[in-house]
């Protein structure tokens, strides 16, 4: 009958999470590597799949960007480099999940469970399926960290992803934090408009929407993956009134090629989303087989400069246990007496007159 038929919600469509290699064979056509890497890793990595992601997956084409993010292959136990925790966060946490770096922000990590698992988390060692928002002593302790440092005005809520919480925890969180008279600046990283666009709720938004100013960052590597579904979500995100970035990370196979960030870029401007960090891909346990060399990274993102809007451009970055370091082309060339040579996007030379400034 018409009107009665229920919806899916999406704890529903999170329970159906592809996790098993049966489920996983019955969507894509598995490769030797594929089918080891998920036998194998077992009990070392954690991995599992959203359906609607899944159902973005190329159920014929291992080199598929979308599939390449999520089903576990054998390299991941191949990487001799790789280490657990490459940005020694557990040294910067003065309450356990509280990373403070920078004198005047923190990430805060409320959540241990995302909705898709990425080969090449950098918090692999925290993501689980397992148990989802920290407990109220941790935050408790967490909070009354934020109270005592004066010094924090952006406080970032991580994970894992913080969405997948229930719509009344993240806005309690979210206004508690809020309340401390010295953050004036909350901000949420979370995948889901990529990997479960339907948690994307009005409601959510709506109740998002009222801790102003609040900022959320999201995370998509493909174009592929800007799918209707989840451009709606981020529209639904920026119709509420909040503005959103990008995060993404430099991968092998996946975006590696300026043309592909080039279409991501426009297409997430398109979207109203601002492409903000492209990270280069940590020295992670498990993802050799991602790592771009960095020289490499810096001409990718040169490509891009004077040939696509400014700000759908991101800045690419190394994050390190001292913080995230810009990977710029030197467009300063030199200097030729007082004045300064400058190379365009189109490699034409510029000679600058250098001012002067009088002391
Ligand atoms: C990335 C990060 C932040 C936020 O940095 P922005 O450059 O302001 O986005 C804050 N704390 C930690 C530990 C981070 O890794
Ligand atoms: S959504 Fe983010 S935190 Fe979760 S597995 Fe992917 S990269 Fe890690």
């Amino acid at each position: 009958m018409q009107g009665t038929l229920p919806t899916a919600t999406w704890q529903d469509e999170l329970r159906d999470s592809i996790t098993t290699l049966e489920q996983l064979e019955r969507c894509v056509n598995l490769t030797d590597d594929e089918r080891e890497g998920i036998q194998e890793i077992e009990g070392v990595f954690n991995w599992g799949i959203s359906p609607y992601y899944a159902s973005l997956m190329d159920p014929d084409d291992p080199d598929c960007p979308i599939r390449r993010q999520v089903v576990p292959r054998i390299q991941e136990l191949q990487d001799e480099l790789g280490v657990w925790d490459p940005l020694k966060e557990e040294d910067h946490s003065p309450v356990e999940n509280l990373i403070h770096v920078y004198p005047d922000r923190v990430a805060f990590c409320v959540s241990s469970v995302c909705a898709t698992f990425c080969r090449f988390c950098l918090r692999k060692r925290m993501v689980d399926t397992q148990g989802c928002a920290i407990g109220e002593e941790n935050l408790a302790e967490g909070i009354d960290y934020l109270r005592r440092n004066r010094q924090i005005r952006d406080v970032l809520l991580t994970g894992g992803d913080p969405l997948l919480m229930p719509d009344e925890q993240i806005e309690d969180i979210v206004a508690r934090i809020h309340e401390i008279p010295h953050v004036e600046l909350v901000r949420i990283g979370s995948r889901t408009p990529c990997t479960l666009p339907s948690r994307v709720t009005k409601e959510l938004c709506r109740r998002l929407a009222r801790h102003q100013p609040f900022w959320i960052n999201t995370h998509f590597n493909h174009p592929k993956e800007l799918t209707p579904e989840a451009v709606a979500a981020c529209g639904r995100i920026v119709d509420a009134g909040i503005p959103m970035g990008n995060q993404s990370v430099l991968l092998k196979g996946v975006n590696d090629d300026t043309a592909v960030l080039k279409e991501l870029g426009e297409r997430l401007v398109a979207a109203r989303v601002r492409p903000y960090y492209l990270y280069q891909c940590q020295t992670l346990k498990g993802t050799a087989h991602f790592r771009v060399e960095i020289e490499r990274g810096v001409q990718l993102v040169r490509g891009l400069r004077g040939r696509t809007s400014g700000f759908a451009i991101p800045q690419y970055v190394l994050d390190t246990p001292y913080g995230k370091v810009p990977l710029n082309y030197q467009y300063i060339k030199g200097r030729e007496g007082d004045d300064v040579i400058l190379e365009s996007f189109s490699g034409k030379l510029w000679r600058e007159p250098n001012p002067k400034e009088a002391d």
